[in-house]
């Protein structure tokens, strides 16, 4: 992280539970898993102060980095446009840690009406002056949206760095429209650490303490539906090209591999440990 970190202990973030057990060390940072979630997360973890601090250079600033870390990224935005058209009657978006807006300028040109949160003030000025994109100060908690304002509220590789999901849940929640629908994608690490550890071969896959957390589609459906979520649907949903060859054909490779076996199962086997994407519904009432 570069600076100074403050650490606090902190109790389970989505249930509540006291007791955890010490999973992965990297670095001075240590992952653990709730006794009675079996949620994984980071702990002790940053002060919310600190964690404020580093977003500020988290994301890239040169010209050419944001190029590519947009390559890397439509993919994936291509993709869940893609999952979000057959949900477009009412049309209002927003997307939460929206970066450079490039999510935000795909949906904008497929008309969609498009609102964005972000918490980097580089990112936030890059989307407002380069894409003329509305984008309102994180964290969303902060942006007092109305109640039942939006018809789908996303979130790509966001969810992971939250320190409290349940209260991002409950507000994403809160400002859907009834029958709206979360998008959330994220990285689902432990799969792969687990697999890396029987091997022997060290790694830092947990890239902490940027995440917080690493969610599985299980706790990440305990989490919405305790937030109040009607139902969820779990999908590979596209992978990213980095510009590193050597990450890019892995990413090729295991996306399309997670993909097709996603599709010959008919949709019921998750690769584990690359990124999913849960679709989440707000109940009609
Ligand atoms: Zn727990």
């Amino acid at each position: 992280m570069g600076m100074n970190i403050h650490g606090e202990q902190v109790d389970c973030p989505l249930c509540g539970g006291t007791e955890n057990i010490p999973l992965y060390r990297e670095g001075s940072f240590e992952m653990v898993r709730c006794c009675s979630c079996q949620f994984i997360f980071l702990n002790p973890r940053p002060t919310s102060d600190s964690l404020y601090r580093f977003y500020q250079h988290y994301l890239p600033e040169e010209e050419s980095s944001i190029e590519s870390w947009k390559k890397m990224m439509r993919p994936i935005f291509h993709r869940a446009a893609h999952l979000l058209q057959p949900y477009s009657r009412g049309r209002r978006l927003l997307d939460v840690g929206t970066g450079f807006g490039f999510f935000l300028a795909e949906m904008k040109k497929r008309g969609w009406d498009v609102t964005g949160v972000e918490i980097s003030q580089k990112a936030m000025d890059y989307a407002r002056d380069v894409s003329g994109l509305d984008i309102r100060p994180g964290p969303l908690e902060k942006a007092t949206f109305p109640n039942d304002y939006f018809n789908v509220v996303t979130g790509f590789y966001v969810i992971e760095h939250l320190p409290d999901p349940m209260n991002f849940f409950r507000e994403c929640r809160r400002i859907l429209k009834p029958g709206g629908l979360l998008l959330l994608r994220y990285p689902h690490t432990t799969p792969i650490k687990n697999l890396l550890q029987s091997f022997g071969i060290k790694n830092r896959l947990y890239d902490l303490p940027a995440h917080l957390s690493d969610f599985s589609p299980q706790t990440i459906e305990q989490g919405l539906k305790r937030a109040g979520f009607e139902r969820c649907k779990h999908l590979i949903g596209g992978y990213t090209l980095p510009p590193e060859l050597g990450k890019r054909v892995a990413s090729l490779f295991f996306g399309g591999l997670s993909e097709a076996f996603f599709f010959l199962s008919r949709e019921r086997f998750l690769f584990p440990g690359v990124s999913k994407t849960v679709l989440a519904f707000k109940g009609e009432r």
